[in-house]
């Protein structure tokens, strides 16, 4: 599996692809493409980017689509993208994946793999709400599963966890719904092609990602 490797997570906020994504990314050597960590980034250096999502996002709305492709395709133009990537949080729209097959067509690449992570809406809710995302390495804890060690403090790096500004309980009923208008589609979007996997996502995520990289190293479900 040294090849290039190139992956898109699906799933609900709070499904777990970020969790899932960074460990990928990692042991396969992928940029990890999350566009969620990007543009919050911008707003805290509040830059131009930055400005124009900022309030859109703390409501828990989507940012437009023209904005994201054109951030996508800077981003697949990097260096780090050639050895294989993973998208995380794009695309979220029926409009930004048929924007994104044109890009990758323009590129001669293809996605390899489709991951759609499965988790009941309710289970959803308790994710987000009490999740706090370390503001240096960006790992994320939760108040009552992955507890930090040091109360507000990041194990990996020391950092300060903060809570997101979009994680409150009206704000993440809204992103669900969001997701359910906007982004649900997708899996049928995605399902008709020989790449797309719907993923078990309510066990720990250690046994998501074994089942996930089951699927990569072409053995089937785990
Ligand atoms: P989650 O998956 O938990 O909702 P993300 O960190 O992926 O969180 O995204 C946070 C917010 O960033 C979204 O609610 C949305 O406002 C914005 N965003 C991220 N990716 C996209 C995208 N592809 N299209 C539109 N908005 C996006
Ligand atoms: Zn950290």
């Amino acid at each position: 599996m040294t090849e290039s490797m190139r992956i898109i997570l699906l799933g609900a906020p709070g499904s777990g692809k970020g969790t899932l994504a960074s460990r990928l990314a990692r042991e396969f050597k992928l940029a990890h493409i999350a566009t969620g960590d990007i543009l919050r980034r911008a707003v805290e250096a509040g830059s131009v980017l930055g400005r124009e999502v900022e309030a859109v996002m703390n409501q828990g709305g989507l940012v437009p689509d023209t904005v994201m492709v054109d951030l996508i395709a800077d981003r697949l133009a990097q260096p780090d993208a050639a050895r294989g990537f993973i998208l995380d949080g794009f695309p979220r729209t029926v409009a930004q994946a048929m924007a994104l097959d044109k890009l990758l067509d323009r590129m001669s690449l293809s996605i390899d793999h489709v991951f759609h992570l499965n988790v009941p809406e309710e289970d959803l809710v308790k994710r987000s709400v009490g999740r706090r995302v370390c503001s240096e390495c960006g790992r994320n804890y939760h108040l009552t599963g992955a507890v930090p060690r040091q109360a507000d403090r990041c194990d990996e790096c020391g950092g300060e966890l903060r809570e997101r500004d979009d994680d409150g309980e009206d704000t993440v009923r809204r992103r669900l719904k969001v997701y359910q208008d906007s982004t649900r589609p997708l899996a049928e979007y995605y399902g008709a092609c020989g790449a797309f996997r719907e993923v078990d996502g309510t066990p720990a995520p250690d046994v998501v990602y074994h089942s996930v990289t089951g699927w990569l190293r072409g053995t089937g479900r785990r």
